[in-house]
């Protein structure tokens, strides 16, 4: 689109010339920013001259918003860190600079207008000081006009917010930027919905006017900006596949170009921490060759044939689409766009749907559905369901026996847990024994558990439980102390939580008791990070937590208890209880503090009766 005023001669020198001695009053909107748009560095990640070729997919949006192009409306939904806020500026820099237009600029609160108007708009005009000096007004110079108001020849500036009716009682304006108005409030001091108030304010300018409206959306049926682009032409920015799509532009369409979206993304990742393990690269829907990051600049540029297309041909109003994968080289990358989503996604098994949500808003520009993804969450019931009958009382992939106790004031709470190759659980017994921990009879009846009970392996061979943690906490910390001191050489050891939300799970150097005998402390919130991210896996596979049917349904209510605040520590809700979680942490600090690392296991660990120690050794190492 060239909409300059053509020059008579067809000979390049002089269209050079041409070009270089008139103003060109004609100019659009994005070839202004380019030529004379500066960044200031208070606001920008990249100051100095704006380049539109940056973000090539705004380039018609700012021909849209031009007044040599016809469109009334533009809506932009899109995901953060792609430059559509700083199109505002562009717009507004330019009705203030080379078509003299009233203007009205609408964020969604007071702080927002303020921030917006001293951190963005007033810096930029400090570095574009042949507009700042058409600008009147301001307390002292500096402030180049007022915060809320820059007056210039030919028109203003009114900043306001949406909160407030006054803003939308000033002047008709030919200019409406109404910014991230999924922000707004649904009405405006009893006199209706800001977003329709805002519109409105152009309306005396007939076909002149321009309204320029942008957010991230929110909730799907309640998202402003999901509703403006319905009510678009629905643009998306289309682009070459570099393997694929016919070179020539003639050729080019919808049907041999490209997108980005969400599915078409590609990567490995390790599921049970999370973390992503490759670079996330595009894959080609029509080719299927996968595409590195790196590619993306020359996808998204102009000269190549990349330009926005509509699923809505033929609406007045201009619409689109834009999630962060189209952020520019430098800015968003798509690995921290695609580890925020599995972060998000391991959170959400766990039924915290908030990071998934913003994930959604955020970068993939779009509405979050309530019930989206839903039926993956980890709940009890979900759990509860997938419990198993084993074969015998421990299954034969189970290596070796730890257990931990939670101490209560009238009680002891365990669990016996096997452990098995590729980070594999099996739940084996969960019990209560009843009783003051301090009184000798409690005692006597943990012991019949800890030291003594045998368990039967699949194989016929017996097993006893290893390595046994009990918990130092609650007012019984005396009584823990006596029983571990005494049977420390039986592996029995007490344990207490640390309080740093990074401590490591165990720390295998013991420290002192106030009754002067060896504790273990133990991060829990590290713990319970491993133990949780296993408890969401759902296919059988490595780091399986498998649990047997002997398991009641208050197991399961008391391990899905705990939510993780935004420190990343995980919190048990008042008036609920969450011994299973807790007697199964400390299960795991026994497997930690045993020594035995299972993946190196020969064999599984069975109890021979009566054996001597060097008997029992031969037969050991004959298996
Ligand atoms: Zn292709």
């Amino acid at each position: 689109m060239n909409l300059r005023r053509p020059c008579v001669s067809s000979n390049p020198v002089f269209i050079g010339i041409y070009e270089a001695l008139l103003p060109d009053p004609y100019i659009t909107i994005d070839k202004y920013a380019d030529e004379y748009r500066m960044l200031p560095k208070e606001s920008s990640a990249e100051p100095g001259k704006y380049r539109s070729d940056r973000m090539p997919y705004l380039k018609e949006v700012m021909q849209w918003l031009s007044p040599q192009d016809s469109t009334q409306q533009v809506k932009i939904i899109k995901g953060t860190q792609i430059g559509a806020t700083e199109v505002g500026n562009n717009v507004s820099l330019y009705y203030m600079d080379i078509v003299p237009a009233p203007q009205t600029m609408i964020l969604p609160s007071e702080t927002l207008a303020k921030k917006h108007s001293n951190k963005k708009l007033t810096p930029s005009l400090r570095v574009m000081p042949h507009i700042a000096k058409k600008i009147t007004g301001g307390k002292t110079k500096d402030d180049i006009g007022g915060t809320f108001e820059k007056i210039y020849p030919g028109g203003s500036l009114n900043i306001g917010w949406a909160g407030s009716a006054i803003s939308f009682r000033s002047d008709s304006s030919r200019i409406v930027i109404l910014d991230d108005v999924d922000g707004f409030p649904l009405d405006v001091e009893g006199e209706g919905d800001p977003l329709d108030l805002g519109k409105k304010r152009a309306d005396a300018f007939g076909s002149l006017k321009k309204v320029y409206i942008n957010s991230t959306p929110t909730v799907k049926g309640r998202s402003n900006i999901e509703i403006e682009y319905e009510d678009s032409d629905q643009r998306r920015y289309y682009m070459p596949c570099p393997h694929c799509t016919p070179k020539d532009h003639e050729k080019q369409n919808k049907d041999n170009m490209v997108v980005f979206e969400d599915e078409h993304f590609r990567f490995e990742y390790d599921k049970y921490k999370y973390t992503l393990t490759s670079d996330v690269k595009f894959c080609c829907y029509h080719c299927g060759t996968l595409i590195e990051e790196k590619h993306k600049t020359w996808m998204m540029d102009q000269r190549n044939g990349a330009r926005t297309i509509a699923d809505n041909a033929g609406h007045p109003h201009k619409g689109l689409r834009i999630p962060s994968y189209y952020s520019p080289i430098g800015f968003l990358g798509w690995n921290e766009i695609f580890q925020e989503k599995l972060t998000a996604k391991k959170a959400m098994k766990r039924g915290d749907t908030r990071k998934m949500k913003t994930w959604v808003n955020t970068r993939d520009a779009r509405p979050w559905q309530e019930d989206e993804l839903k039926d993956i969450q980890m709940t009890e019931d979900a759990l509860y369901a997938r419990r198993e009958t084993y074969k015998a009382e421990v299954p034969a992939d189970v290596y070796i026996l730890h257990a931990g106790v939670d101490t209560q004031d009238d009680r002891f709470e365990y669990e016996v847990v096997g452990y098995g190759k590729n980070g594999k659980t099996w739940g084996i017994e969960r019990g209560v024994i009843v009783g003051d921990p301090s009184l000798p009879d409690t005692k006597i009846a943990l012991d019949a558990v800890l030291l003594e009970k045998t368990y039967k392996h699949e194989s016929g061979s017996i097993m006893k439980i290893h390595t046994k943690t009990v918990d130092y906490g609650g007012h019984r910390g005396k009584a823990v102390s006596d029983y571990t001191s005494k049977r420390y050489h039986r592996r029995v050891f007490a344990i207490k939580g640390a309080k740093q939300v990074d401590a490591p799970v165990v720390n295998k150097v013991p420290t002192k008791t106030k009754y002067k005998t060896k504790l273990f402390m133990v991060g829990v919130n590290a713990a319970k990070d491993d133990f949780f991210s296993r408890l969401i896996l759902a296919d059988g596979g490595d780091n399986y937590c498998h649990f047997p049917v002997t398991y009641d349904k208050t197991y399961f209510d008391q391990i899905v208890v705990e939510k993780q605040d935004d420190a990343g520590r995980w919190i048990n809700p008042p008036g609920k209880r969450n011994e299973s979680t807790d007697c199964r942490i400390y299960a795991d600090c026994a497997k930690e503090l045993s020594g035995i690392d299972v993946e190196k296991m020969p064999k599984p660990m069975f109890h021979i009766e009566n054996a001597s120690p060097k008997k029992r050794r031969r037969i050991l190492s004959r298996r």
